[in-house]
């Protein structure tokens, strides 16, 4: 019986990492469920899995949770210091970090320095402490599965999970695979006056909304170029985005013989996650088989870095190392936030991101209280920024 903390259950990861559990009741015993604020959905799903604990990061939600389950078994917690306490609890086995952003650093850094298997979908994360987080798998003896689609089909595609370092295992590049979201063929002109709502309307996959917004602009693929570098121990010129419409192929490895090895599925996230729950084993996961037959053909196409100036920013900001990383997604997740409240453009977001990028600068990102420090300045300057557009 592994013993499982969900957080982020009330999202899109933490709601299908749910669905596949159910398959495998047996096996899994989920022992904490957390969400930020949504009170209702969190309190269903305490009272369908009884967990020891239920947190709210809001305490004032966490105050109305504790009333609906006065009469459960389900002890309530809250704020950050109930996310830490239980990724990092003693009788817990493995950690779904499915929060979105930078909320979930400290809680999904506590699972490993927990020296639990971490489930990481929250990408946010190892963006910000990239050589911090890794630091604290190795040393705590923590497994780290990815359960971004990209990064578990790349995962699959290496030799080993061992951090060697790609080279050194014969890969010449990793192929990060792009939908290209729903606007990969409007024109420049067209992006002028897109709304969140056709921004979060994804082709292939059916996520929340903060990576919508990301798919929509690529700075999606660029977080996920900077979170293959920690990964999979690679340089940020090692890893090249093909735009492939279809969303079959999750990613590719290609080795110095001229191989090339892909992963190829449906797009559902309960294949990664049942994979990163099973592994080393594999697991039924409750996906449909893929058919090659319906699908009949796989695009590709090369990426346009003019339209989509998001990737750019985020190769450089990987470029430019320590907590340039840190800036980038702090800007990007204020700018989302004002796109999606009607306050920003969708050709704004780049602007935004590029601005806060040029005002503040870089440094070695050793310590928690550096990222967190960069993290607050870069959030203040990109709302200053944000209400002067
Ligand atoms: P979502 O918006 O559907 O869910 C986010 C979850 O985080 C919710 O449970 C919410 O309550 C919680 N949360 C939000 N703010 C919080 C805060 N301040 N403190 C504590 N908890 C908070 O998002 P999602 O689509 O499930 O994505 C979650 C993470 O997984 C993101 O980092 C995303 O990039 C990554 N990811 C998602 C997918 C996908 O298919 N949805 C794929 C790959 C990676
Ligand atoms: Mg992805």
């Amino acid at each position: 019986m592994k013993k499982i903390t969900i957080l982020g259950a009330t999202g899109t990861i933490g709601i299908n990492t749910l669905e596949v559990i159910k398959l495998h009741k047996n096996n899994f015993e989920v022992i904490a469920l957390t969400a930020n604020k949504n009170i209702e959905r969190l309190a269903r799903l305490c009272l369908e899995w009884l967990p020891k604990y239920a947190v709210m990061a809001d305490t004032d939600a966490a105050e109305q949770l504790e009333k609906l389950l006065k009469n459960s078994s389900t002890q309530v917690l809250s704020g950050v210091e109930g996310l830490t306490k239980v990724a990092s609890l003693d009788e817990v086995d493995m950690v779904m970090a499915g929060i979105v952003g930078g909320a979930g650093l400290i809680p999904t850094l506590a699972a490993a320095q927990a020296g639990k298997r971490v489930l990481l979908a929250n990408k946010e994360a190892l963006v910000m402490s990239g050589q911090l987080f890794m630091d604290a798998i190795k040393q705590n003896n923590a497994e780290l599965l990815p359960i971004d689609s990209e990064h578990n089909a790349i995962f699959q595609c290496l030799p080993n999970s061992e951090q060697a370092g790609i080279q050194k295992q014969g890969v010449s590049r990793i192929l990060l695979t792009a939908s290209g979201g729903p606007f990969r063929t409007f024109s420049l002109d067209q992006l002028k006056n897109v709304t969140p709502a056709q921004a979060c309307n994804h082709p292939n996959w059916s996520m929340g909304q903060k990576i919508s917004v990301d798919s929509a602009t690529m700075m999606n693929k660029g977080l996920e170029v900077i979170e293959a570098c920690w990964l999979f121990n690679a340089k940020s010129e090692d890893i090249e985005v093909v735009l492939h419409p279809q969303s079959i192929i999750h990613s590719l490895v290609e080795y110095i013989d001229g191989s090339l090895l892909a992963q190829l599925g449906n797009p559902d996230m309960r294949t990664p996650i049942a994979y990163a729950l099973g592994w080393p084993a594999r697991i039924e996961s409750g996906v449909k088989r893929l058919s090659l037959i319906d699908v009949a053909r796989l695009d590709f196409e090369a990426m346009d870095f003019n339209r989509f100036p998001c990737l750019q920013l985020a190769y450089d900001a990987m470029q430019a190392g320590g907590t340039s990383t840190v800036i980038l997604n702090a800007a990007n997740e204020i700018a989302v936030q004002a796109f999606l409240q009607e306050k920003l453009k969708f050709i704004e977001i780049p602007k935004v991101i590029e601005t806060t990028l040029s005002n503040l600068s870089g440094r070695n990102a050793d310590s928690l209280e550096i990222i967190l420090e960069d993290d607050t300045k870069a959030r203040e300057l990109s709302q200053e920024i944000v209400n002067s557009i």
